[in-house]
């Protein structure tokens, strides 16, 4: 069975066994901050157990990386509606050890785009319109210094409160063991 209806499949069981019931939850989250970390599987639950966080305790975004990449991008965004509207007064940003995103080079990225049928001039266009597809698509090399620069980049964000305060965090996937590399109460 392909995989969406085997999601599917099991959700009607789900439901009808009111599983669901486990799960549910407040809108508001229960300690007041908001958690940016990599998309990485195998900090799906590391990064709550890790820190003794509960389902329902906080907000969280995830994206490849845990970086901030665009002021008017949609992490930058959900950290300020989390901020603004649903009662958020900590913001952090967890990068992690061996991270796919950070080792990420463009070049064999846009090789395998062209490989599934992206045309050449697709990215001609992109250049002319002035996109850099190679920063956009260039990992970091050094994990610190990415939480770092995502931080300083929601601080000095003009739409940003800034006596909310801004932690940067690293985590080990392997051990769960997190480094603070940030301290947003000593901003
Ligand atoms: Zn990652």
């Amino acid at each position: 069975m392909p995989l969406l209806y085997e999601l599917l499949d099991y959700n009607k069981t789900f439901v009808e066994n009111e599983e669901y019931k486990t799960y549910v939850s407040a809108k508001s989250p229960k300690k007041k901050m908001v958690l940016v970390s990599c998309m990485d599987t195998r900090l799906t639950e590391m990064s709550f157990k890790s820190l003794g966080l509960k389902n329902g305790d906080i907000k969280h975004i995830q994206n490849a990386g845990a970086v901030i990449s665009h002021p008017y991008g949609s992490t930058v965004r959900s950290i300020l509606v989390a901020v603004y509207m649903l009662g958020v007064e900590e913001v952090v940003i967890m990068g992690h050890h061996d991270c796919g995103f950070g080792a990420l080079k463009p070049e064999p990225m846009i090789k395998e785009m062209k490989k599934r049928g992206i045309p050449d001039n697709t990215f001609e266009v992109l250049e002319h319109s002035k996109i850099d597809i190679k920063s956009w698509l260039k990992g970091f090399e050094s994990v610190e210094d990415s939480v770092k620069e995502s931080v300083r980049k929601v601080y000095e964000h003009p739409l940003f409160d800034n006596s909310v305060p801004v932690h940067g965090l690293v985590i080990d996937p392997e051990n769960g063991k997190v480094d603070l590399v940030v301290d947003g109460y000593e901003n």
